[in-house]
C-alpha cells in the first residue's frame, strides 16, 4: 500500500537520478534479479511475509510498494500511492480530502479532466467549487466560505503555460486553514519539489513524463502518511487500482526521468526560441522565454521549464490544420511528455466541446498548436516545424 520512511535516512538524501533508479533499496533482491520482477498475482497467501491482505486493488503487492516508495523519495514526501491513471489520482484524492457540504477553489485552466470533476462531479455529490485565477491572489479572498476545505493548482497551464503564484497558493492555504494540492504532471519533481514550497499533497498523471514512453496510463500521489493511507484506503473502494505489469513499465520508464526531463527542458528551450523568431508565428507560449508574462516567477519556482509549450500560428485555424498535417517526426496525438514529439490542434481535440466564443474568451485560439518536445535530435524537431510551417504557408 503506502510506505514510509524519515527525509534524515541517508539513502533518502541521494541525489534523485540515483533514487530514479534503486528507489530506497527495500527487501531483498528476488532471485539475485537486479530488476524487480512483475508479481503478476491478483492475490497472495495469507500469513506469506505480511501481516496483511495483499491484493492487486488493494495496491499493496511488491510493486507498488516499491514505486509507491521510490515516488515518495523523488518528491521527498513521506509517502507515496501509485493508481490507474492520472484521473484516478485526482478523482480518488479529492473524493478523500473533500465531502458533501464541503467547497473548494481550483485554478482556472487546470487539466480538461479535473475541470470536468469540479465543474460537474462536485455539485453532484453537493461539493461546491469555484475557479480562481492562478495568477492573482488578491481575488481569491472573496471566494473562501467558512466550509472552503481545498485549493487545487498546476505548476503551469496546459496548454498555455500560464505559472499561477504557487508561493501564495501555500501561504494562503496555511492562513485559512485549506488542504493545499498540486497536480505536478507538467514540472515532475526534476523541476519543482512541491513539498519544499509547502504543498499537502502532489498528484502525478504518471501516463506523462513519469513514465515517458507514451505506453501505459497510470498515476500517483505523493504526501504525509496519515493522508496517502486515508487515499489508499478510499481506492479500495474505488478501485482505480494499476495493473502490475504497467507497475513494471512505469518503474522502467521513471528510471530515466531525470536524463529525459534535463534534455526535455533544453530542447523545450531551443524549440520556443525558434519559433518565437519564425515569421509564421503570432506567439509562443512557453514560460523559459523572456517574453513569458510570468517569466521571473517560473525562473524563481522551478529548475527547469519542461517540454511542453504551445504556439498561435498567424494563418489562423487553415494554417493549423495544413500544419498538423504536414508534419513529418512529430505525431497529430493527444497527450505529453514522452520520447515522441507531439503536436496536437487544442481547439479541435482537447477543447472541441467549447464554442468557439468560449475558447477565445480562455485564450485557446483557432490556429493554436501545443506541442509536446520529444528527446529526438532538437536540430531535427526544429528541422521538421519549419518545413511544415512552409507546407502551411503553401
Ligand atoms: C494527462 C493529465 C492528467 C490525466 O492523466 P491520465 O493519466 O490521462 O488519467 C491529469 N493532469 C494533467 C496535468 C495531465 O496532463
Amino acid at each position: 500500500m503506502t510506505t514510509t520512511s524519515k527525509s534524515s535516512d541517508p539513502i533518502r538524501s541521494r541525489g534523485l537520478d540515483t533514487i530514479m533508479i534503486h528507489g530506497i533499496g527495500h527487501g531483498p533482491a528476488i532471485a539475485g534479479a537486479v530488476v524487480t520482477p512483475i508479481f503478476q498475482s491478483a492475490t497472495f497467501e495469507i500469513g506469506a511475509g505480511a501481516d496483511i491482505v495483499r491484493y492487486i486493488r488493494n495496491s499493496n503487492t511488491p510493486n507498488h510498494d516499491m514505486l509507491g516508495a521510490k515516488l515518495a523519495a523523488l518528491e521527498h514526501a513521506e509517502a507515496g500511492l501509485v493508481l490507474a491513471s492520472g484521473m484516478a489520482a485526482v478523482s480518488t484524492t479529492m473524493l478523500t480530502v473533500l465531502a458533501a457540504g464541503d467547497h473548494v477553489l481550483a485554478q482556472r485552466g487546470i487539466y480538461g479532466g479535473a475541470s470536468k470533476f469540479f465543474a460537474a462531479v462536485c455539485p453532484s455529490l453537493g461539493i461546491e467549487a469555484d475557479f480562481i485565477d492562478g495568477t492573482e491572489p488578491s481575488s481569491w479572498g472573496e471566494l473562501l466560505r467558512p466550509n472552503t476545505r481545498a485549493i487545487y493548482v498546476e505548476p503551469m497551464t496546459n496548454p498555455l503555460l500560464v505559472v499561477a503564484d504557487l508561493h501564495a497558493v501555500t501561504d494562503f492555504s496555511r492562513h485559512h486553514g485549506l488542504v493545499s494540492i498540486i497536480d505536478n504532471t507538467f514540472a515532475t519533481p526534476v523541476n519543482f519539489r512541491a513539498f519544499e514550497f509547502g504543498f499537502d499533497l502532489s498528484i502525478h498523471s504518471c501516463t506523462k513524463y513519469i513514465n515517458g514512453h507514451d505506453d501505459i496510463v497510470a498515476g500517483a500521489v505523493m504526501g504525509r502518511a496519515e493522508w496517502i493511507d486515508r487515499i489508499a484506503t478510499r481506492s479500495r473502494t474505488l478501485g482505480g487500482a494499476l495493473d502490475p505489469h504497467a507497475a513494471f513499465l512505469l518503474d522502467r520508464g521513471l528510471k530515466t526521468l531525470g536524463v529525459r526531463v534535463r534534455q526535455q527542458n533544453d530542447s523545450g528551450l531551443h524549440v520556443a526560441r525558434f519559433l518565437a523568431g519564425h515569421p509564421a508565428v503570432r506567439r509562443v507560449n512557453y514560460p523559459g522565454l523572456e517574453s513569458h508574462p510570468q517569466h521571473a516567477r517560473a525562473k524563481g519556482l522551478f529548475a527547469g521549464f519542461g517540454g511542453t509549450l504551445s504556439f498561435d500560428l498567424q494563418g489562423g485555424a487553415e494554417a493549423a490544420d495544413r500544419f498538423v498535417a504536414a508534419t513529418e517526426l512529430a505525431t497529430n496525438a493527444p497527450s505529453l511528455g514522452g520520447v515522441e514529439t507531439l503536436v496536437m490542434r487544442p481547439s479541435v481535440i482537447s477543447h472541441a466541446s467549447l464554442t468557439r466564443q468560449e475558447r477565445e474568451e480562455i485564450g485557446i485560439t483557432d490556429g493554436l498548436i501545443r506541442l509536446s518536445v520529444g528527446l529526438e535530435a532538437v536540430e531535427d524537431i526544429i528541422n521538421d516545424l519549419d518545413q511544415a510551417m512552409r507546407s502551411g504557408r503553401a
